[in-house]
């Protein structure tokens, strides 16, 4: 029976992760929930799923917590704040870790599972993109295992024999990531001026939280993607290509030196990729719906417009650039993306924040976490006032 901590349980990645395991009430066990602000999703959530714990990460509504949970007859501790959510995620109620917070909220979390040799399924893709060595020196010292649960990557892993093994000695030529295109994909630069938060996060194919939302239509979250992959897979940025697929059914590929592609097709249903992270090495099912391919779409490819979509080229940009570029990259885009769906900032001033801060902070080598904390924030007081100016 695998015990699970679900970081981020009231998001969409946390709600599709407890509908796998409530499907194989045998096999998983969802031990530990947690949210940041959202009490009344989390008190319905243990209701439902009896774990050990609750953790609310605002501490002003741990009380509140109890009393709901009380009030439920739940019985299960409670506790709040975000060292409570990495104690959690490194202690004895879980054996695994689902990383579903978003932001870099979710790093220090990420990284105490990892110190803990705990399975970390990896959705916050931010912890690796601001902190990829220190997480997978981690990992390493903690002597756990990362199944990634970002589609395309979880693609990647299982086109690749063994998981995540030296691609120049297995033969590996490039890592093609797809991306959607997202909800803007054809639009010229002038027709993205006035689009809003609302018509950003409407996103074709996939149910997601805001904040992805946002960084799909912008195509950033393809960015932070391919830095994700240079990290998992060790990917040099020359064999990591993104290809647009407004179908979602390819959710990535791997091509080898003698010619054969290897690509994993599914439902666009983020249950897919986390029933396999669950079950790895084993397979169980998910609740998706079979893919019929005889019914589909045709499938298309075609290359991202770098030129109007210019996130992904700062993306690329910083990952060449190396050390905390990513880091600086994700702080930035993370400001700028509240400021836009707060109806603060254009959908086009994104990438000229994120643009703005990367030439301010020139790049540095990652010493340790706390450097890369204040770099963090630097990186944040920098976009603040890149948003002020353009105000
Ligand atoms: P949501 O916005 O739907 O959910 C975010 C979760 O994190 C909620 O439980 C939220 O709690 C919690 N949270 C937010 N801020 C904090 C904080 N400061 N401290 C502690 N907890 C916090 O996000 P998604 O589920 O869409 O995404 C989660 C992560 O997974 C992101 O990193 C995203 O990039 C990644 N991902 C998501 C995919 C998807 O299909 N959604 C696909 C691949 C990756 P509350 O409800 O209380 O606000």
């Amino acid at each position: 029976m695998r015990q699970i901590a679900i970081l981020g349980a009231t998001g969409s990645i946390g709600g599709s992760t407890l509908d796998v395991i409530a499907q194989h009430p045998d096999r998983f066990r969802a031990s530990v929930l947690t949210a940041h602000r959202n009490v009344a999703a989390l008190a319905e959530l243990c209701a439902r799923h009896q774990p050990q714990l609750a953790i609310i990460a605002d501490p002003a509504l741990e009380a509140e917590l109890a009393r709901r949970l009380a009030a439920a007859g739940v019985r299960c501790e409670v506790a709040s704040g975000m060292d409570a959510i990495a104690a959690a995620a490194a202690g004895s109620l879980c054996d695994t870790v689902v990383a579903a917070i978003v932001g870099a909220a979710g790093l220090d979390s990420s990284l105490a599972a990892a110190r803990a040799g705990k399975r970390l399924l990896l959705a916050n893709k931010e912890s690796i993109v601001m902190a990829g060595p220190l997480l997978l020196e981690a990992l390493r010292v903690g002597g756990g295992e990362l199944i990634p649960v970002d589609s395309e990557h979880n693609a990647i892993f299982q086109c690749l024999p063994g998981g995540r093994p030296d691609l120049a000695k297995s033969g590996v030529r490039r890592l093609l990531l797809t991306a959607s295109g997202g909800p803007f994909r054809g639009r010229t630069r002038a027709q993205l001026s006035d689009v809003t938060p609302d018509q950003a996060c409407k996103h074709p194919k996939w149910s997601m939280g805001r904040k992805i939302s946002v960084d799909s239509a912008t195509l950033m979250n393809k960015g932070l993607e391919v830095i994700e992959a240079h990290h998992l897979f060790s990917a040099p940025v020359e064999a990591i290509e993104v290809l647009v697929h407004p179908q979602s059914m390819v959710h990535s590929l791997v091509e080898y030196v003698d010619g054969s592609v290897l690509a994993q097709l599914g439902n666009p249903d983020m249950r897919t990729a986390l029933a396999h992270a669950l079950a790895w090495p084993e397979r169980v099912s998910s609740g998706v719906a079979p893919l019929d391919l005889a019914a589909a779409e045709p499938l298309h490819f075609e290359p991202p417009d770098l030129a109007t979509f210019r996130c992904l080229a700062l993306a690329f940009q910083a990952l060449r650039e190396g050390g905390d570029a990513p880091a600086i990259l994700n702080a930035a885009n993370e400001v700028a993306v509240e400021a836009f769906l707060a109806g603060a900032l254009p959908f086009l001033s994104i990438a000229d924040v994120v643009e703005s801060v990367l030439t301010e902070l020139p790049a540095q080598a990652v010493v340790d976490i706390q450097t890369l904390g204040e770099r963090d924030r630097a990186a944040r007081t920098a976009a603040r006032r890149v948003l002020r100016n353009a105000c």
